[in-house]
């Protein structure tokens, strides 16, 4: 125990060198915030929060871009699977979907709706989940919608980049910059 504990500090005393250097001028990103982090090629990649982001920086895995956006070194290859979120969160689909019923626009008493109804097998993915406000999710009931008198507002589809969704809806000019990369 004592020697592993002993290996840590002289690993970072090893690192002191670039802690120091990082550290010098009062820390380069923002505190307590959640930090955008880009992928070499500028692309965002992901939001982590600060102290990760300080550990990305220490291990001189990443540079600072500005107080809220960091680089990495390398590029990295991500799994187009992991950067779609498969199943999106409610809160995913009234922000795709502008916080309107996609039926009639109604923006009060807003519900998610299944296009394709749960019974007939419709499942919970973004091709399939819409707003609806509770009149048009009753009135829809469990039908489909190519046999009643009901058309949606648009297709509803995937975003290409779940990062770049967050990013489109969060409010730090920083990162606006980087959305469409
Ligand atoms: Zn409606």
């Amino acid at each position: 125990m004592v020697k592993s504990i002993s290996t840590e500090v002289k690993k970072r005393n090893l690192h002191s060198c670039s802690c120091d250097s990082i550290m010098s001028d009062g820390l380069p990103i923002q505190p307590h915030t959640q930090i955008l982090v880009l992928n070499n090629s500028y692309e965002p990649i992901n939001i982590t929060n600060w102290k990760r982001a300080i550990v990305l920086l220490i291990k001189q895995k990443a540079q600072v871009l500005s107080s809220r956006v960091i680089r990495l070194v390398n590029y990295i290859r991500i799994p187009f699977a992991k950067i779609v979120a498969r199943t999106p969160s409610r809160a995913m689909i009234y922000k795709r979907d502008n916080n309107k019923c996609q039926y009639c626009g109604a923006t009060r008493h807003l519900t998610i709706d299944h296009v394709i109804p749960r019974s007939k097998g419709g499942l919970d993915t973004w091709e399939n989940l819409v707003v609806a406000c509770s009149s048009c999710n009753v009135k829809k009931s469990d039908k489909l919608i190519e046999n009643i008198n009901m058309k949606l507002a648009r297709k509803p589809f995937a975003p290409y980049n779940k990062v770049q969704f967050t990013l489109s809806y969060a409010e730090v000019p920083e990162w606006q910059e980087f959305l469409f990369v």
